[in-house]
């Protein structure tokens, strides 16, 4: 007997149909004799919903009041999965983050996890009761409503199955695994068997959506062993066997490292949309430049990412362009205009028409060469390179998004990543 965590996101919650067969997925496993509590996301498209309503309503507003909205589609499948179970006769009962309660701190919209009090879950899973557990949302210290930042029902998850010490974290979602690229991209993606914590650390934070990065942060922390399948597959279909370090699923093992037999130099490849490009034209070439620039970006908490400043062709003046996530690009050139008088640059240009192309490998720190094999096969395919960043285990680059596609199919190729 093992204590399981599921967690279905929201295509696989996303009408009736869909909760039914979330729910002979739980009956199967309480029927193997399991103990099992279940995380559910809101159904599909309902939380963009929600988020487009606040914005109508106002586009500047109350990060609490935005939570109490956007929170509420995982209320509804909670309770709809918990209806769905008792009618095939399996007892269950629905959990919001109050109840259970999962407190976290005060960054509405963002909040982060800060503690789980497992006590009474615990007891229920002991009796055979299914806890059908309401994802993305806890309680803040003002006693509100908080969310975990979007896709935030994976670290629900996970750190749900860290307070009650479950063996396994199982996070179905529409596709049957972690692939070396995103599947719906590269249609020669392979399914990663294992993929370490760290690897996918990278991978989520690079843009692979399949899991929130923080999710995978908790799980490398407490040890979670995480598994990621699809909700798809027939219930009935074939299953993993045994639990925690030597179970062998028919999904993707998060694991550490050293439990990876064979590794390849890189692993994957992960893109994001989700940036935007500054350049500030003929900015004065002298110490503290880049402190006047990036200090009132972090005083606005925006996230400066990749950054290059060219070599000034008169020693006087140079270029300096970065990266900021795209939903604050508005938010940044206002504060970089506002300081423009401490700055003193000429031009300042904004481009979101960039993608950033990353790969992803451990294998990185022991092998040379791999970052010039990424710069000649985008020379190849003609493709311009605008920013570069790397670290030791991934390189990035941001590039024109006409060419995202071009990219990650001419790299997962160049890599020996294609499926036969
Ligand atoms: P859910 O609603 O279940 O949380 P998400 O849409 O958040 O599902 O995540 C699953 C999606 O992640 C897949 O449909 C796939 O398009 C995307 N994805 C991006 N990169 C990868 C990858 N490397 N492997 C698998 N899926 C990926
Ligand atoms: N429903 C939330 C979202 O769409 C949380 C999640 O699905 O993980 O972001
Ligand atoms: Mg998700």
């Amino acid at each position: 007997m093992a204590r399981l965590v599921m967690k279905f996101g929201g295509t696989s919650v996303a009408d009736l149909d869909r909760i039914r067969n979330v729910a002979a997925h739980v009956k199967r496993e309480i029927d193997a004799g399991h103990q099992v509590a279940v995380v559910v996301s809101a159904m599909a498209g309902q939380t963009n919903q929600l988020v487009n309503w606040t914005r109508e309503a106002a586009k500047l507003h109350d990060a609490r009041e935005y939570d109490a909205v956007v929170s509420t589609g995982e209320q509804v499948t909670a309770g709809l999965l918990a209806i769905t179970l008792q009618n095939i006769g399996v007892d269950a009962r629905s959990w919001l983050g109050w109840q259970t309660p999962i407190l976290t701190d005060g960054a509405h919209g963002a909040a982060r996890i800060q503690e789980i009090k497992g006590e009474a879950l615990i007891e229920r899973l002991e009796l055979g009761q299914v806890a059908v557990i309401a994802g993305f949302q806890g309680i803040g210290p003002d006693n509100r409503i908080t969310t975990l930042g979007r896709g935030g029902s994976d670290t629900s998850a996970v750190a749900i199955a860290a307070a009650v010490k479950a063996d396994r974290c199982d996070i179905y979602t529409d596709v049957d695994g972690v692939y070396t690229t995103d599947p719906r991209i590269v249609a020669k993606a392979r399914k990663l068997i294992k993929i370490s914590y760290e690897e996918m650390l990278e991978m989520a934070s690079l843009g692979a959506k399949v899991l929130q990065t923080r999710s995978v942060e908790l799980a490398m922390v407490h040890g979670v062993p995480l598994q990621v399948r699809s909700s798809f597959d027939a219930p009935d279909g074939p299953q993993g066997h045994g639990v925690g370090r030597d179970y062998f699923g028919p999904g993707t093992i998060v694991c550490n490292e050293d439990e990876i037999v064979e590794q390849e130099v890189v692993s994957g490849i992960a893109y994001s949309k989700d940036e935007a490009k500054i350049t500030l034209r003929k900015v004065a070439d002298q110490p503290g430049v880049a402190a006047r620039v990036f200090s009132p970006l972090a005083d606005a908490t925006i996230n400066v990412d990749m950054i290059v400043q060219n070599v000034s062709e008169d020693g006087k003046r140079t270029d300096i362009t970065f990266t900021v996530p795209s939903a604050d690009l508005e938010r940044a050139v206002e504060v970089i205009n506002s300081s423009a008088a401490d700055i003193q640059y000429e031009e300042l240009l904004s481009d979101t028409d960039v993608v950033k192309v990353s790969i992803i490998g451990v294998g990185m720190r022991s092998h040379v060469g791999v970052a010039r094999k990424m710069f000649e096969t985008l020379a190849d395919k003609g493709i311009n390179i605008q920013v570069i960043s790397t670290s030791e285990i991934k390189v990035s680059v941001l590039i024109g998004s006409e060419y995202s596609e071009l990219a990650i199919r001419a790299l997962h190729t160049a890599y020996g990543l294609d499926h036969e």
